[in-house]
């Protein structure tokens, strides 16, 4: 926690209208099973963080029969990677709901220091400052038994484990009842590859939320209680200090 230096909202808070509305914002840098989507969701329910991930995102879009999610849909029927410049202009619509001052938490978004820089532009002009860039490690034997045991649903995107977070019925999403999958992703190869791969493209993203004194690196194989404490503590808005 050495890199960190600013601490929850003061960055930037008091400098104008865009940091007073602006509330906690936070972006989550980790490998596939680093536990980002586990700790944003709780977040979420504690302290009213939104959950901003562009893969929730694309698949409401389509839902939603949006024009990106029609854009989009192409691109996912072939299994080909949905451009850049969907998700960019679908995260920021996104983020521009979370102007009333909720606080967000983006998980899985940026991952290239091209969108990095996009997102320090957007913000500056909407939301005011990051709050803190987590950047979760963890262990890559560690990460295998979690991926391998990993279970999807492919209607709502509900994340099983079958050892440490298992549906109430083998097999089944608790709730829509489909059928529960194991991404081919989460195979013991592929997912060491990913993960080879994460740190790869992550590299210059961390070196870039660094330099900028954002960096607040946690150890992700701790429990999920745990590291909410440990992030919390770090950028929960500072307390009222009580009038004598
Ligand atoms: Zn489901």
């Amino acid at each position: 926690m050495t890199e960190f230096q600013t601490r929850g909202v003061s960055a930037g808070a008091g400098s104008g209208p865009a940091a007073r509305r602006a509330g906690i914002g936070l972006v989550f840098l980790g490998p596939p099973g680093a536990g980002k989507g586990t700790l944003a969701k709780t977040l979420q329910a504690r302290a009213g963080l939104r959950h901003i991930s562009p893969g929730d995102i694309l698949r409401q879009a389509v839902r939603d029969h949006t024009e990106y999610g029609r854009r989009a849909l192409t691109f996912m029927r072939t299994g080909d990677l949905v451009p850049d410049e969907i998700v960019d202009a679908m995260m920021q619509a996104a983020l521009a709901q979370a102007e009333d001052g909720s606080g967000w938490v983006l998980d899985g978004y940026p991952r290239t220091t091209a969108q990095a820089d996009l997102l320090d532009g957007f913000l500056a002009s909407r939301l005011g400052t990051l709050s803190a860039v987590v950047h979760f490690e963890i262990g890559e034997d560690i990460l295998l038994r979690r991926l391998t045991g990993r279970r999807l649903c492919p209607i709502c995107g509900a994340i099983y484990h079958v050892d440490y977070r298992p549906p109430r019925s083998a097999g089944r999403c608790d709730l829509d009842g489909a059928e529960l999958v194991a991404r081919r992703d989460d195979a013991p190869d592929t997912a060491l590859h990913r993960f080879r791969v994460f740190h790869a493209q992550t590299a210059p993203l961390i070196d870039h939320y660094r330099c900028r004194g954002l960096l607040l690196t946690v150890n992700a194989e701790q429990s999920t209680e745990d590291l909410y404490d440990v992030i919390w503590e770090a950028v929960r808005p500072p307390r009222a200090t009580p009038l004598p």
